[in-house]
């Protein structure tokens, strides 16, 4: 990816109210979250490899508390520990494109990835590689389809798309991707926070 192309997104990003930044690497992606939040605030993640790449819960397992589900949480305290995380100081997770004129892409399942990213925890901190950005919408909704292909044959969920790798649009109970979010514009200026690392980081 062009540098010249990353620094278009970030200017775009930071026009729509997104606080913005640039890491060349995921150790330089680490000493940023350690800046952007504070020692001993309560964290939340979506989903996500990069965050799994970028060793985040090693990293950051002593000097955050994390807000999670317990082994063996019965599915009423599986589902309060899922609230929680509207209330966690930070939340972390990826995106799924975004577009260089500064917009961010996601779909969802159960939709507990995108929720707090819209509403709720104070700071949302995006971590997404290079490989994440799309020249425009429709490359970024392609991106979108491709990663959830990916997903399903990766964790061998009962969907088409798992066996030939190309969307249906399913109607199957197991669809992966249920929900799209864009984000277009942060309310709140800097909520949202987006680091993007030149490497290649998560599907
Ligand atoms: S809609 Fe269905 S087929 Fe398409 S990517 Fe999602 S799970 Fe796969």
């Amino acid at each position: 990816m062009e540098r010249n192309t990353i620094d278009q997104t970030i200017r775009n990003l930071r026009e729509r109210q997104f606080e913005a930044f640039f890491a060349d690497n995921k150790e330089k992606a680490i000493s940023l979250i350690e800046e952007l939040v504070p020692q001993g605030s309560s964290v939340a993640c979506g989903g996500s490899e990069t965050l799994r790449e970028i060793g985040f819960n090693e990293k950051f397992r002593d000097r955050f508390r994390f807000l999670e589900t317990p082994a063996g949480a019965s599915p009423q305290e599986a589902k309060e520990a899922i609230r929680a995380r509207f209330s966690a100081d930070a939340f972390f997770l990826s995106a799924n494109a975004i577009t260089v004129d500064g917009r961010i892409f996601q779909e969802d399942g159960a939709s507990t990835r995108v929720a707090p990213m819209i509403y709720g925890p104070d700071s949302v901190i995006i971590v997404a590689g290079q490989n994440k950005i799309a020249e425009n919408e429709a490359k970024a909704r392609q991106r979108v389809k491709a990663v959830a292909c990916e997903n399903c044959r990766r964790r061998g969920f009962a969907t088409p798309c798992a066996e030939d790798g190309h969307c249906h649009d399913c109607r199957v109970p197991g669809r992966s991707c249920c929900t799209s979010v864009t984000l277009n514009f942060s309310r709140i200026p800097g909520r949202i926070k987006v680091i993007i690392v030149g490497e290649d980081l998560g599907i």
